[in-house]
């Protein structure tokens, strides 16, 4: 039996992960999951999955999910420091999945066992990418990629020697907005950019594709990931999101990784990991396809591209700054406290802000630096959307 906790438990990768596990429960052993307010869910899912333990982040909901799982056996707990205990739980295979930057100290505990840390939290590698990778080095822990275009790449690799790597190619769909015209977007609504054509997953991913925030996260989690330059990674607009990403290579191959845009198959590979075992996802129709396009990303449609390549080139603390600048310019475009396009202007001048008052190439030496780091870029972002909102 396996032992797999799962951080996020209650979200749109979690309840995938949940999806594969709950079909072969004889094979895992469920240690913890966590959730957010959906107290009933997440109770629900500990009591069927037998869990150890289920935590909710929020300690206000400490007596709604004792309530829930009175007489079940499974343990309750709640706070960010419940959440860490979560982690020291010793487990195989841990799912991060909470959203945000959040889900860092938390995936960060887990690779003290040594565990596979199974990471679809972005914000993880965007952040902190170096000391993740160095601190699963440290405890002999295995990272794997579960954002779809990073276990695409992954994928391509295997059995390739990385200096044959010329460059890495990962597909956008373009969001719910594609096809907006330019004027418009800056009065595009949160029912709009919360639309995705293709994939179904959490809300903030969701306009985070609208705005390509998502795919700036996701040149960034390769760069950091992959250990490749930035001149070396490529992102391109493909409607269909049937190829998830492309490595080329010195010869002038190109491996692409083609699926079903199906979290699933990504979050599948990563639980089985070096195998490959069946999954429950579509097969694809070639013929019934028929057409696969790619078109390159406009960077006056989408700056968050412009501002992923600056990142990829400062390092050190860019990334947290970037995210959490761009964590805050989201909760503004959803309160409709500012426009679509100004989150872009939030995180622009945020960094612009934070890089006077520190040297932002400068590397972070502990996850503590991280999170303070990540503080004063919210301070710094809230103030530029009050200003915004003066105006
Ligand atoms: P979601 O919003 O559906 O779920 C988020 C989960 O995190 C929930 O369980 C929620 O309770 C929990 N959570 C939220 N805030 C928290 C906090 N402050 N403390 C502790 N827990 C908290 O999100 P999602 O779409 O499942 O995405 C999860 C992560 O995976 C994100 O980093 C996202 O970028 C990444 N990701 C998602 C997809 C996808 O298809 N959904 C694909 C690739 C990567
Ligand atoms: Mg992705």
């Amino acid at each position: 039996m396996r032992r797999v906790s799962i951080f996020g438990a209650t979200g749109s990768i979690g309840q995938n992960t949940i999806d594969l596990i709950g079909r072969d429960p004889g094979s895992y052993d469920v240690v913890a999951l966590t959730g957010g307010r959906n107290i009933a869910g997440l109770a629900a899912d500990a009591i069927r999955l037998r869990a150890d333990l289920a935590v909710t982040a929020h300690d206000e909901c400490l007596p709604d999910l004792r309530a829930a799982l009175a007489g079940s056996g499974v343990e309750a707990a709640a706070g960010a420091t419940a959440l860490l205990e979560a982690a020291d739980r010793p487990a195989d295979w841990v799912m991060s999945a909470i959203v945000g930057a959040a889900g860092l100290a938390p995936g960060f505990r887990a690779l003290r066992h040594g565990a596979t840390l199974a990471l679809a939290n972005k914000e993880s590698l965007v952040t902190a990418g170096p000391l993740l990778l160095a601190e699963a080095a440290r405890h002999g822990a295995t990272l794997l990629p579960v954002d779809s275009e990073h276990s695409a790449v992954f994928q391509a690799l295997v059995g390739e020697d990385m200096a044959a790597v010329e460059r890495i190619v990962i597909t956008a769909s373009g969001g719910g907005l594609r096809d907006m015209p330019l004027d418009q977007l800056p009065q595009a609504t949160l029912a709009q950019a919360g639309a995705h054509p293709n994939w179904d997953m959490g809300q903030r991913i969701t306009i985070d594709s609208a705005s390509m925030f998502n795919k700036a996260m996701e040149l960034i989690e390769t760069r950091e990931f992959f250990g490749v330059d930035p001149d070396r990674i490529e992102a391109v607009i493909h409607p269909q999101s049937i190829i998830h990403a492309l490595v080329g290579f010195n010869d002038g191959a190109l491996m692409a990784h083609l699926g079903p845009p199906d979290m699933r198959h990504a979050i599948g590979y990563a639980l089985h990991w070096p195998d490959r075992r069946h999954l429950p996802v579509a097969r694809l129709d070639l013929a019934q396809i028929a057409r696969l396009e790619f078109h390159a990303p406009c960077d006056t449609r989408y700056p968050a591209l412009r501002i992923a390549r600056n990142v990829m080139e400062t390092r050190g603390k860019a990334g947290v700054v970037f995210n959490a600048a761009k964590e805050i310019a989201l909760d503004g475009f959803i309160a409709a406290r500012i426009g679509f396009m100004d989150m872009a202007g939030v995180v622009d001048a945020t960094l612009d802000v934070m890089s006077r008052e520190f040297r932002l190439n400068e590397a972070m030496n502990t996850l503590e630096e991280v999170l303070v780091m990540d503080h004063l870029a919210r301070v710094a972002a809230q103030a530029q959307i009050k200003q915004m909102e003066r105006r």
